[in-house]
C-alpha cells in the first residue's frame, strides 16, 4: 500500500495549493514499485528553495545551490529539490552550475537510470517517460539517454549500474553495458570518496557475485587506487560469492590474501578511510591470524567486541575456509573471568604501593597485561589478594 507515502502526499498537496508542482520521485519510487522496504522519500518540486521556506515551518537550507533543502514534517526529513537540470560535472566532483527547469519530465531526464527516473503524484499515478516501470519489469538497468553522454557527464554512474545491480539483482542493458566496458577508464578522474560510497554499496549487496563480474569484464578495477597497481589482488576478489559488511572488510580480506602486501593503513590512505575504520580493519586483520596460530582461545575472544562476531566469522571463512559456529563464541565469551581491563582487581595505583622502590614507568602497563593474560587463561583468580601473590611472586620487589 501507499501508506507509507501518506506524509509525503500531504507535503505534495500543501506545495500544490501553493501553486506549484510536487512528486515523490528516485529510488522511493523504484522500491515502492518492487515492493522493497522504502527509505528516504524525496520530493522534486517546481517550487524553489525558497518558496518551500515560505510554504513550511520547519525547512533545514542544506543545499540550496542545488536547489534542495530538507522539509521536516511529523518528525521525519524530506528532501525537496527543485526541478533542474545539470550542466555535467567539468570537475567530475561536482555537478556545474544547475540550472532549474518546469518540468518533472525535465528534471526525470537528468537522473540516471530508468528505474530511478520515474515519478509519483499523490494520487497514485507515475510520470514515466523513459519507461522504467518496463525496466523495473524486465529487471533492467539501462541508462537515461544517450549513454556515452551521460558516462561522460558523470563517470559515477557506470559504478551506480554496476552497484544497482548488486542491490536488486539486475542485468545491465546491452547498450549500457556496452558504454561502461569503453569508458571504464574515465572513473579515475572521479574523487575517491564518491568512489567507495558506491564500491560499499556494490559489496553489500545480494548479487554481489554477478556485479562483480560486470565489474571485473569492464576492467573497472585496473582504474582503482592499488588495484591499478597490483593486479593480483582483482583474482582475490573474484573469489567473492558473499556480501560484506563494509569497504574495510575487503580491504581485511585483501590483506590478509596477499600476506600484507598491502597493510591496513595504505588502503585507509588510498580510498581516504578514517582512522576509526582502520582499527576495524587492523582488529579484523589481527584477530584472522590469531585464529590461525592458536585457534578459539579465550585470549582471542577476549579480544574480539561481540559486535564484530559476525564479521570475523565471515573473514575467516573467506580467508582460511573455516566455519566457526556463533555458539562456540558465545560459549567461550560466558566463561570468560573478564570483560575488559577495567575488571581487573587491581589497577596502576595498587601496583605502584606493592613496588615502591619503582619509579614510574611502562613496567606497569605490561604487568597489567601479565595479569590480564593470566586471568583470561583461567590460571589467576581476579581477587586482588591472589593477584597480589601472584605477581609479587614473579617480580619479587627489588629491596634497597
Ligand atoms: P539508495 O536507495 O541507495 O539511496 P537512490 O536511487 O535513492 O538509492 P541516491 O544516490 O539517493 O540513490 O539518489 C537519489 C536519486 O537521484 C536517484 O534515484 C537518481 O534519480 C538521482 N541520482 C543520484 N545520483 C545520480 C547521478 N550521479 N547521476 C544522475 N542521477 C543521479
Ligand atoms: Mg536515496
Amino acid at each position: 500500500t501507499t501508506d507509507i507515502f501518506k506524509p509525503a502526499f500531504e507535503i505534495i498537496e500543501t506545495i500544490k495549493k501553493a501553486g506549484f508542482k510536487a512528486y515523490i520521485v528516485g529510488g522511493a519510487v523504484r522500491d515502492y514499485l518492487l515492493a522493497k522496504e522504502v527509505n528516504d522519500i524525496d520530493l522534486a518540486s517546481s517550487a524553489t528553495p525558497q518558496q518551500i521556506q515560505e510554504i513550511f515551518k520547519q525547512v533545514i537550507p542544506v543545499g540550496i545551490e542545488h536547489g534542495t533543502v530538507i522539509v521536516r514534517y511529523q518528525k521525519e526529513s524530506y528532501e525537496v529539490t527543485t526541478f533542474r537540470a545539470e550542466k555535467g560535472y567539468s570537475d567530475f566532483r561536482r555537478p556545474d552550475q544547475v540550472s532549474f527547469v518546469d518540468s518533472i519530465t525535465a528534471d526525470l531526464s537528468r537522473r540516471d537510470f530508468t528505474i530511478n527516473a520515474i515519478a509519483m503524484t499523490e494520487d497514485g499515478r507515475f510520470v514515466d517517460p523513459f519507461n522504467g516501470q518496463e525496466d523495473l519489469e524486465n529487471k533492467m538497468i539501462r541508462a537515461v539517454g544517450d549513454p556515452v553522454q551521460r558516462f561522460t557527464e558523470d563517470p559515477l554512474r557506470m559504478l551506480r549500474a554496476i552497484r544497482f545491480v548488486s542491490q536488486l539483482q539486475f542485468k545491465l542493458d546491452p547498450v549500457t553495458w556496452h558504454e561502461i566496458r569503453n569508458h571504464a577508464g574515465l572513473i579515475e578522474k572521479l574523487s575517491i570518496e564518491r568512489v567507495a560510497i558506491e564500491l560499499e554499496k556494490l559489496f553489500q549487496g545480494d548479487a554481489v557475485k554477478s556485479a562483480l563480474n560486470y565489474f571485473y569484464e569492464a576492467n573497472l578495477f585496473g582504474h582503482l587506487p592499488i588495484f591499478k597497481s597490483n593486479p593480483s589482488l582483482i583474482d582475490h576478489v573474484s573469489q567473492i560469492q558473499q556480501p560484506i559488511v563494509e569497504l574495510i572488510d575487503l580491504f581485511s580480506y585483501l590483506t590478509l590474501m596477499s600476506n600484507e602486501k598491502i597493510a591496513i593503513h595504505q588502503w585507509c590512505k588510498a580510498y581516504k578511510l578514517s582512522n576509526k575504520v582502520k582499527y576495524t580493519g587492523e582488529l579484523l586483520v589481527h584477530l584472522v591470524k590469531l585464529f590461525q596460530q592458536e585457534n578459539l582461545t579465550r585470549s582471542l575472544i577476549y579480544q574480539l567486541p561481540e559486535v564484530y562476531d559476525q564479521r570475523f566469522i565471515s573473514m575467516v571463512n573467506r580467508v582460511l575456509g573455516q566455519v566457526i559456529d556463533l555458539k562456540k563464541i558465545n560459549e567461550i565469551r560466558s566463561q570468560l573471568p573478564i570483560k575488559n581491563r577495567r575488571d581487573i582487581k587491581i589497577n596502576g595505583h595498587d601496583l605502584q604501593l606493592l613496588y615502591p622502590n619503582k619509579a614510574r614507568g611502562n613496567w606497569i602497563r605490561s604487568y597489567l597485561e601479565l595479569i590480564e593474560q593470566k586471568i583470561i587463561a583461567g590460571k589467576l583468580e581476579n581477587d586482588f589478594e591472589k593477584i597480589k601473590e601472584w605477581i609479587l611472586s614473579c617480580h619479587p620487589p627489588e629491596k634497597n
